[in-house]
């Protein structure tokens, strides 16, 4: 077995004789990093950990190294709302306003309740691609449970006919929290243009017969295991297996970035009043300490 099937990748290939676009992703590691960053409850990390693993999906299509992509979820629920960006080296991350949300689980399946922790609201995908604009779309969310968004989002606004599945497994365990990330990640099949429109119906009927993502993962499949499974008999070819993580962007340089451009007469009154800032990253929590000298240092 390959190294890389030990750590969290992404799969991405072709089946239906190259009229489909298959990308997988395993993202254990990288939610059990989440989890652990955030301390996010059960359920909210299964919503954070499924939208983390969407941008890494949607990650493939990326190119340069200052690509990036960030899907955003603003809502009602509980969980307040969500955030993941990823870049196009398979690095993502993500943070959301409530982690601590907790809910029962959900009576007619007996699983988390993001739909609950979410409500009502939209989903907003920016796709900054270098260009003097990014790209920016707008859907409202259909069920809340993430991976339907996320595929409703590529049909209705990108016109990318598509099947999203996303899963996290969250099992009790000796953490100082009670439980951990077992399982986490899923898959994104997507039409090429010109394929047969029977094809979307033929691979959505695939999908809703396959089972959950996770279980397959837990159990000790591959994610490109897991892609095979599901796409037998319609030709699925891999092209490129990367690895991806938890990895956050943030410097002390950005922070001072982000002080200055507050501006002068605010960055002043820190300097005056609290004589000197503290930022700390929503990603990653690292503190960066900024004493009044510093401070007077980027006023000049
Ligand atoms: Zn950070």
């Amino acid at each position: 077995m390959k190294d890389l099937y030990n750590q969290d990748y992404i799969v991405t290939g072709i089946c239906a004789d190259g009229y489909a676009r298959v990308i997988g992703a395993s993202t254990r590691n990288l939610t059990q990093k989440m989890l652990e960053i955030h301390n996010t409850s059960p359920v909210a990390s299964a919503a954070l950990g499924r939208l983390l693993t969407g941008a890494v999906l949607m990650s493939s299509q990326l190119k340069n190294d200052t690509d990036s992509i960030t899907l955003q979820i603003k809502c009602n629920g509980p969980i307040g709302g969500l955030i993941a960006v990823s870049d196009a080296h398979g690095n993502v991350r993500g943070y959301c306003q409530n982690p601590h949300v907790d809910l029962p689980l959900r009576e007619s399946d007996g699983k988390l309740d993001v739909s609950g922790a979410v409500g009502v609201g939209v989903l907003n995908v920016m796709k900054d691609l270098g260009l003097k604009e990014p790209y920016n779309g707008t859907v409202e969310l259909l069920t809340g449970e993430i991976a339907e968004d996320l595929s409703y989002y590529l049909i209705s606004s990108e016109q990318v006919p598509s099947v999203v599945a996303l899963g996290v497994l969250v099992i009790p365990s000796d953490a100082p929290c009670g439980y951990e990330i077992a399982a986490a990640g899923g898959y994104m099949i997507q039409l090429m243009p010109g394929a047969p429109e029977s094809l979307i119906d033929a691979l959505e009927q695939r999908v809703a017969g396959f089972l959950p993502v996770t279980m397959m993962l837990n159990a000790g499949a591959t994610i490109t295991e897991v892609c095979e499974d599901l796409l037998r008999g319609l030709d699925f070819q891999v092209q490129q297996e990367i690895p991806c993580g938890y990895n956050c962007n943030c410097s002390k340089e950005r922070m001072e970035k982000a002080l200055v451009s507050i501006g002068k007469a605010e960055l002043t009154a820190i300097a005056d009043e609290d004589h000197g800032a503290e930022i700390v990253c929503h990603f990653c929590n690292t503190r960066y300490r900024f004493e009044e000298a510093d401070l007077r240092k980027m006023l000049e």
